[in-house]
């Protein structure tokens, strides 16, 4: 084994271990990365690129919870199951239909909302300092509700964004085309959300970071990290052939964090909402801004040379391969806004690390604050970047 010695080491790559490691870094510590793979490479590589501070419904609603069941089982519904992962995952679905209930999803959407309302402000500073400005978009986002039940039906989620101050605004079906001229006609209207901002590329800007953290003087550890525990001078973790000891470890390993949180006595129910996408190449994106078509789970998103359909949830766990059938469901329902769209140039799967309650974990270790979780942002964890480094940072200045 190699033995490191560092004040900080910092467990996983990710957008959320990036930003905490920049930070840490800016602010004079001696800081190591531990990270197994390409830096970025995971969930946040594929998302959908949302700077999302109007994000702030969790996923478990009283909704979601009285049609649980159905959802669940109908194979073409954008929250899915498989069957086979049900037995390991029963504790997780307890407590997200517990988090659903009303008065836990309020709490639960007041908890994010205090989260995500000043993203796309200290995005547009982060961009700024990791050279990502170019990049980042400030033309709003679109949810569309294609017909006027579904537009309706809205009505409490909108009135919910409302009492925390969301900026949105609700457009008719023409003004939508006003909006995105390249869409059908729709029955329905829309919901633009005019403060948020989006990434054009969630890849490069990956890559970009990296580069900034390099450049700042984080050492990257290309190992992953087996074990971690407390000792009498420090928190040692081993990530063969490494043996890092360090002052504080913050643990940013995306949806496989559960383990290590398990071994310093956090036990928590952190699972995976598994998340796919397709592109499809082109000079100019059909759209101008993400399009949400809220029915179907998924995202449309302009991108550098092409246009990324991003989302669904399909409960499975990390092992699983990819379900074409979840693919396919992204390109079938994309041709319907884009009959002349082909076949997708390229698809993906990610996993987001996901609570019951869709709240990140960003504290201290129940043991003491030489481990700070910082795991668990499930659909928002690219939006929460800046914000976690910033609040990790204060947890260590404390
Ligand atoms: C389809 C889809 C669309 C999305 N759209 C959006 C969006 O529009 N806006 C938004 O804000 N969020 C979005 N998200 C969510 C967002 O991508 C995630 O919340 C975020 O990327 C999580 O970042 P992370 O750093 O925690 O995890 P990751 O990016 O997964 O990084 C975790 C890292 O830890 C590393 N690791 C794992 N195990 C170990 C170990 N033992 N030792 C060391 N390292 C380890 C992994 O290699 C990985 O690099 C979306 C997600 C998906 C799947």
């Amino acid at each position: 084994m190699s033995r490191i010695s560092t004040d900080i080491a910092v467990i996983g790559g990710g957008v959320i271990g990036l930003a905490i490691a920049l930070r840490l870094r800016s602010e004079g510590r001696e800081v190591v990365v531990i990270e197994p793979n390409e830096p970025g490479s995971g969930a946040s590589y594929g998302n959908a690129g949302s700077i999302a501070d109007y994000a702030i419904m969790p996923v478990g609603t009283p909704s979601v919870l009285r049609n649980l069941l159905s959802l669940l089982l109908d194979a073409d519904s954008p929250l899915s199951i498989r069957t086979s992962a049900l037995p390991t995952l029963f504790p997780w679905l307890a407590r997200f239909a517990y988090e659903s209930l009303p008065h836990r999803y309020r709490e639960n959407a007041g908890r994010i909302a205090d989260l995500v309302s000043d993203a796309s402000v200290q995005w547009k500073e982060f961009a700024t300092q990791i050279g990502a400005s170019d990049l980042l978009s400030a033309k709003g986002c679109l949810y569309l509700y294609e017909t006027r039940k579904a537009f309706k039906a809205a009505a409490a989620d909108i009135e919910l964004r409302r009492s925390h101050g969301v900026a949105q605004e609700l457009l008719s079906a023409d003004e939508v085309l006003k909006l995105e001229p390249r869409l059908p006609p729709l029955e329905g209207g829309g919901l633009f959300f005019p403060n948020a901002t989006n990434l054009r590329d969630p890849g490069e800007v990956m890559r970009r970071l990296t580069v900034a953290v390099q450049r700042a003087g984080v050492e990257f550890i290309r190992a992953s990290a087996q074990t971690i525990a407390r000792e009498s001078n420090g928190i040692r973790v081993v990530a063969a052939p490494f043996e890092i000891c360090a002052r504080t470890t913050i643990l940013s390993a995306g949806a496989h964090s559960r383990k290590l949180a398990d071994q310093i006595g956090d036990r928590l129910p952190l699972d995976t909402e598994r998340g796919y996408h397709v592109e499809f190449d082109m000079a100019e994106p059909l759209v101008e801004r993400p399009v949400c078509p809220t029915a179907n789970g998924f995202y449309m998103c302009p991108m550098q040379g092409r246009m990324r359909v991003a989302g669904l949830v399909e409960l499975g766990g990390l092992a699983a391969p990819a379900n074409p059938r979840l693919v396919e469901a992204l390109v079938v329902n994309s041709r319907r806004f884009f009959p002349d769209l082909g076949e997708p140039s390229r698809t993906w799967l990610g996993f987001r690390p996901s609570m019951p309650d869709s709240v990140p974990v960003i504290r201290p270790s129940r043991g003491g604050r030489d481990v700070i979780l910082a795991f668990g942002h499930g659909h928002v964890g690219l939006t929460l970047a800046p914000r976690t480094a910033q609040l990790v940072s204060r947890v260590l200045a404390a």
